[in-house]
């Protein structure tokens, strides 16, 4: 049954684009987990926000280890999740997914002051769209800011790059809260995230077993012949385990899907990631109050941005409309 918001949600999609490395990051220095390909839904470009009066929590220093225990300071507001599982390519329990939302929502914390709260839990199956369209159709529908899909997603994507994003129109008489300057203020902000995604898995090549005991491929940054360490229960690039996004076994899909809700909130769509020139240029332009490193590519830093550019989280906390 054709519901009477998909053909104006057709007419909503106006164009699309991967995102791909950054072209300034150095080779050896291009970080893992931005190979990941979001699909971003660019609806209505208005005007660019003012970006200089936002305060910044006290937390967001930049650090190279996660923060234990949920922000300090009193939290400004919460991002509603719907979280539904494909099961036709994955199996979470409502437990993990929940544990899932909290380690995000402690690293958005840190980011924005914002936490997320899952609202609602369903198994479902289809493709991407299908799978949207009958949850907006449900009677079991509950209002979201947004919803995370763990799937593989359409054509494997989300589980060879960890996760992609978009927004898309809600259903009828929905309003976000969070009104992204760059998209429909009707959106609802998706991420499509591969849930148990290996960061910088080594020695597999592709394969769901290890077929080496060196990196091989693209492996470890393409440095090919790197040890690989056994970590979280896989095998790991030995020069990856101290880092960040190798903290805790589900660190990279929990940091993955902020990226992927905060790609709505950019004005640059794929060169919104950490250290673009595009990147660059709108911390110039915007005046973010934000710590950033304009000359050099610093690794802590971009995980600690979950490698996306600084400003989209001013553009964030800003869109908040209670
Ligand atoms: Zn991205």
């Amino acid at each position: 049954m054709i519901k009477p918001w998909i053909p104006a949600l057709a007419a909503l999609v106006l164009a699309f684009w991967a995102c791909n490395l950054p072209a300034s990051v150095p080779p050896t220095e291009t970080p893992l987990r931005m190979t990941e390909t979001p699909f971003q839904i660019k609806i209505a470009p208005t005007d660019l926000p003012t970006l200089t009066t936002t305060p910044i929590p006290p937390t967001s220093t930049p650090t190279p280890t996660p923060t234990p225990t949920a922000s300090p300071t009193p939290l400004r507001g919460m991002f509603r999740l719907s979280v539904l599982v494909d099961t036709d390519s994955q199996t979470v329990s409502r437990e993990q997914a929940q544990a899932l939302v909290e380690e995000a929502s402690t690293i958005l914390a840190r980011l924005t002051g914002f936490g997320f709260e899952m609202v609602d839990f369903q198994e479902t199956s289809g493709t991407i769209d299908a799978i949207l369209a009958k949850y907006f159709a449900s009677p079991g529908y509950t209002t979201s800011d947004g919803i995370i899909i763990f799937s593989h997603g359409d054509n494997g994507e989300a589980k060879l790059y960890g996760g992609y994003g978009f927004a898309r129109r809600g259903p009828k008489g929905f309003i976000s809260r969070f009104q992204s300057p760059f998209v429909d203020k009707n959106s609802v902000y998706i991420g499509v995230v591969h849930f148990g995604h290996r960061y910088a898995a080594c020695g597999y090549g592709g394969n769901e077993e290890p077929v080496s005991t060196v990196s091989i491929g693209g492996e470890c940054r393409g440095e090919v012949g790197t040890a690989c360490v056994e970590k979280h229960g896989y095998q790991m690039c030995s020069n990856a385990v101290n880092e960040l996004y190798a903290s805790t076994p589900t660190y990279f899909s929990s940091a993955t899907f902020v990226h992927e809700m905060m790609h709505s909130f950019g004005e640059n769509e794929n060169m919104d990631h950490y250290f673009t020139p595009e990147c660059t240029a709108t911390m110039q332009r915007l005046a973010s109050r934000r710590p950033y490193k304009s000359q050099t590519y610093d690794m802590a830093e971009a995980d600690f941005y979950v490698n996306m550019c600084p400003y989209v989280f001013d553009v964030f906390m800003d869109s908040y409309r209670p």
